[in-house]
């Protein structure tokens, strides 16, 4: 998270008197320019009313969800806002920046967060029973069984949950296709982590195919990735991100296959036990593929914040 910027108090005492009737008018203008689809532009007028009455016991402290709001306002506000008698650069950018921290608060109310929390929810579930499994297996059989399972089901949790975002914010303006894809990769995460959880699966003749599971989820990726490319074809957030979905599923693919096939421990039986285990490696696998997803998940919250449905 970025730590957002204070206003300057001191500063904004003057700011009523420097931002005239023709600069908000400006400003305005300035605003639509830069940001078209602004579901919520803030009345400057009354904005204006209200800094003048309550200034120094008003929240001005714009919330941290708006920060790259801020930045947004920041690179598309002209340098020279105001026709005052104000010549000195540091003085003029100093008050830009005053007004770019007042407004960010009311711009918008930004896209929703839940899909990205979701799959962030998911990948702290997935390392958290991670490391669970792994620094209690040693315990017992009975509970070394328990925990190996609880280690698949985090990893299910994750490859579903990394869908939210993708799907939710592809597909946000067509809520029928944000459900269908939405509802099928639940559903499938929640039958894989069933069979991760459930004994009757634990035995070696379902490895195959619970990897297949494992794989399945993956691939249903395809479908709303591609069908994401056919309506934002032109769009390079829609090219950008699918660079790091296609980069995750990499990873999350060569993870599983290194699972599935037990390399390297079927060449040298023995040798990998403490170090270089298949299972290791698809630990590691996973976790490139989680970080390498949250940056997709970034690319879609600006891509939505700036442009809404
Ligand atoms: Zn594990």
């Amino acid at each position: 998270m970025k730590v957002p910027k204070v206003v300057d108090l001191q500063a904004l005492q003057h700011f009523p008197d420097v931002l005239k009737k023709p600069d908000l008018h400006k400003l305005h203008v300035e605003l639509f320019a830069c940001l078209p689809s602004l579901p919520n532009m803030p009345d400057l007028h009354r904005l204006r009313e209200e800094l003048t009455n309550s200034l120094p016991s008003m929240d001005l402290l714009p919330s941290p969800s708006t920060w790259h709001i801020i930045e947004i306002l920041t690179r598309c506000l002209p340098e020279r806002l105001f026709h005052g008698n104000y010549t000195d650069v540091g003085v003029l950018l100093s008050m830009k920046e005053d007004v770019v921290n007042l407004i960010a608060p009311f711009m918008l109310t930004p896209i929703t967060r839940w899909p990205f929390f979701a799959f962030l929810g998911g990948a702290m579930f997935c390392l958290f029973s991670s490391s669970t499994c792994h620094l209690l297996a040693c315990h017992s059989e009975r509970l070394s069984y328990i925990m190996l399972r609880l280690d698949y089901a985090g990893i299910a949790a994750l490859i579903s949950t990394s869908f939210y975002p993708t799907v939710y914010y592809s597909f946000m303006c067509n809520p029928f296709f944000c459900n269908l894809y939405l509802g099928f990769i639940t559903l499938l995460g929640i039958g894989t982590m069933l069979v991760s959880l459930l004994p009757v699966f634990e035995k070696p003749e379902y490895r195959k195919f619970r990897a297949s599971l494992f794989f399945g989820m993956g691939f249903s990726g395809i479908a709303p990735i591609l069908h994401k490319l056919i309506l934002f074809w032109n769009r390079p957030e829609a090219l950008h991100t699918t660079g790091y979905e296609l980069l995750m599923g990499l990873f999350y693919g060569i993870g599983t296959l290194i699972y599935a096939t037990r390399v390297p421990e079927r060449w040298m039986p023995g040798k990998f036990d403490i170090a270089g285990h298949s299972h290791q490696l698809f630990h590691l696998f996973v976790v490139a593929g989680a970080y390498t997803h949250y940056h997709a998940g970034l690319l879609y919250l600006r891509w939505r914040d700036q442009e809404g449905c």
